[in-house]
């Protein structure tokens, strides 16, 4: 059977960088985020790849021509996600999800799978993370580091991020739903749309997902 070829959308929060991973490793194919896809065209010396990573350098978001320039040369021959892939965190607008389709070039997508998780409980989560100033190690209210939020890892200081505030974090999913919505009509409309319970523990997740991707491949 072929590689699939998966789209991950969620919410940030939702565990859609794990799961990604995981469908990755079944499955046999590249997992990639964004980031990741930039760093790596960039260290092969890809033109697209080479200036997505000057804009990351600088700390600036990735202009779109750019983003979907690094992803049509790794889907192209002998690049990385020819074969196969789990792609998180793109498309992340209609014009992006439209243009992958246009860079497939006639290579099917097998699902597009919304990690579906309310509003409210994300917010939980991300409202209670706290992460170490040195090393990013993330901990949570629920699950702080041994002694007095400081890193069990490094030592370093354990303290909530300026932009996880409850309102911060509001604003960003208010944000990615209005972007997101026209993503999951244009997978519903043509076909290649699961929605996905991201509610519960990470491996009932994990099985949930590997059913529906099953389930596609044996069509
Ligand atoms: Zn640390």
């Amino acid at each position: 059977m072929a590689l699939p070829r998966l789209v991950l959308l969620g919410k940030q929060g939702a565990g859609k960088g794990t799961q990604a991973a995981r469908l990755g490793e079944y499955y046999g194919v590249l997992h990639l985020s964004t980031g990741e896809i930039f760093r790596a065209q960039a260290a092969q010396g890809t033109a697209f790849g080479l200036e997505a990573k000057r804009y990351m350098d600088e700390g600036e978001l990735v202009p779109d021509e750019i983003v979907i320039g690094v992803i049509e040369e790794a889907l192209a021959p002998g690049g990385p996600l020819e074969d196969g892939f789990v792609l998180d965190g793109f498309p992340r607008t209609l014009h992006q999800a439209q243009e992958l389709d246009r860079v497939l070039d006639g290579r099917q997508l097998d699902l597009a799978i919304n990690l579906d998780v309310p509003r409210g409980i994300v917010l939980d989560r991300l409202a209670g993370r706290r992460v170490c100033e040195n090393c990013q190690r993330v901990y949570h209210v629920n699950m702080p580091p041994e002694v007095d939020w400081t890193c069990d890892t490094c030592g370093g200081r354990v303290v909530q991020r300026d932009d996880d505030t409850e309102e911060a974090i509001d604003r960003r999913l208010q944000l990615y739903e209005e972007q997101t919505v026209p993503i999951i009509d244009y997978y519903r409309e043509h076909g290649m749309l699961a929605q996905v319970n991201g509610v519960g523990e990470g491996d009932d997740v994990f099985k949930r997902l590997v059913k529906v991707v099953d389930a596609r491949r044996c069509r």
